[in-house]
């Protein structure tokens, strides 16, 4: 089995800020790849903002099974057919981990359908995650806890819809808690968000971290083929009922009509 995961990375930060860049001198992207690919079962590339139609388009995106979401500062940037070409490939089947402040992407607010919106502070504080759901795949192999050291708060309340399943919930140096691991179910595609990763922070070079996105990585791939109809809605005429029906009642829809939408 091999798994096609593209890392898709905003790649700003890296390129301006010199504290990114010391941590992560070939790009976010390329070291949160550089986690997966030690599982040989994963087969991993890139892309990034800066490509032509951000480095996903149509074909691309065919022969991705899990995308990987990293972004912060430039979220509005990323283009809208972008976005809704994702939706589309989230729906028919592929999986998508958005990580850390990709919960105000517009992918992850499209699908979500909320705000998406947190308590933060910028403070290199000790986030202690509890793993609170321990037979799930995502936490296979995990702790019962662990630290990061150094890292930014995000706290309740996270402006999303109640989780399909919670895997992690982090406990901050401040006083916060957080939800920072839930999954979700849109149409056919498994959607995992993550919360560590902020990016003057060398999160991306933890062993355990690796752990948790190679399992997500796994859980978020779909087995069965894509659902290639999710746009369509069609109208079933009277004659291809399954069972005899006769036509009754008045109307507002012409015979053969596509319908409104
Ligand atoms: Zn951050």
């Amino acid at each position: 089995m091999t798994i096609r995961i593209v890392v898709w990375g905003e790649n700003v930060h890296e390129r301006r800020n010199p504290a990114v860049a010391d941590i992560y001198p070939e790009g976010m992207h390329a070291q949160i790849a550089r986690l997966l690919v030690s599982d040989s079962d994963l087969s991993v590339t890139t892309a990034t903002l800066q490509e032509p139609e951000n480095g996903l388009s149509a074909p691309r995106l065919a022969q991705t099974d899990v995308l990987v979401w990293w972004g912060h500062v430039a979220h509005e940037e990323v283009e809208d057919g972008t976005v809704e070409r994702i939706a589309v490939r989230v729906w028919e089947g592929m999986g998508l981990i958005v990580l850390h402040s990709g919960h105000f992407s517009k992918i992850f607010k499209r699908l979500m359908g909320t705000p998406c919106s947190l308590q933060w502070r910028e403070a290199g504080e000790r986030e202690r995650i509890w793993v609170v759901n321990r037979g799930h795949p995502i936490a296979e192999g995990l702790p019962p806890h662990f630290v990061l050291e150094n890292e930014e708060m995000y706290g309740e309340p996270f402006a999303v819809p109640e989780p399909l399943e919670t895997i992690f919930i982090s406990w901050f140096q401040g006083g916060e808690v957080f939800r920072s691991g839930v999954t979700y179910r849109r149409g056919g595609g498994n959607i995992f968000y993550f919360r560590p990763g902020h990016e003057t922070y060398p999160t991306y070079h933890d062993p355990i971290v690796g752990q948790v996105l190679r399992n997500a990585a796994r859980w978020a791939h779909s087995s069965t083929p894509p659902l290639k109809d999710v746009l369509e809605g069609p109208n079933v005429p009277i004659e291809k009922a399954l069972e005899p029906i006769s036509d009754r009642g008045p109307k507002v829809h012409a015979p053969g009509e596509r319908g409104y939408r």
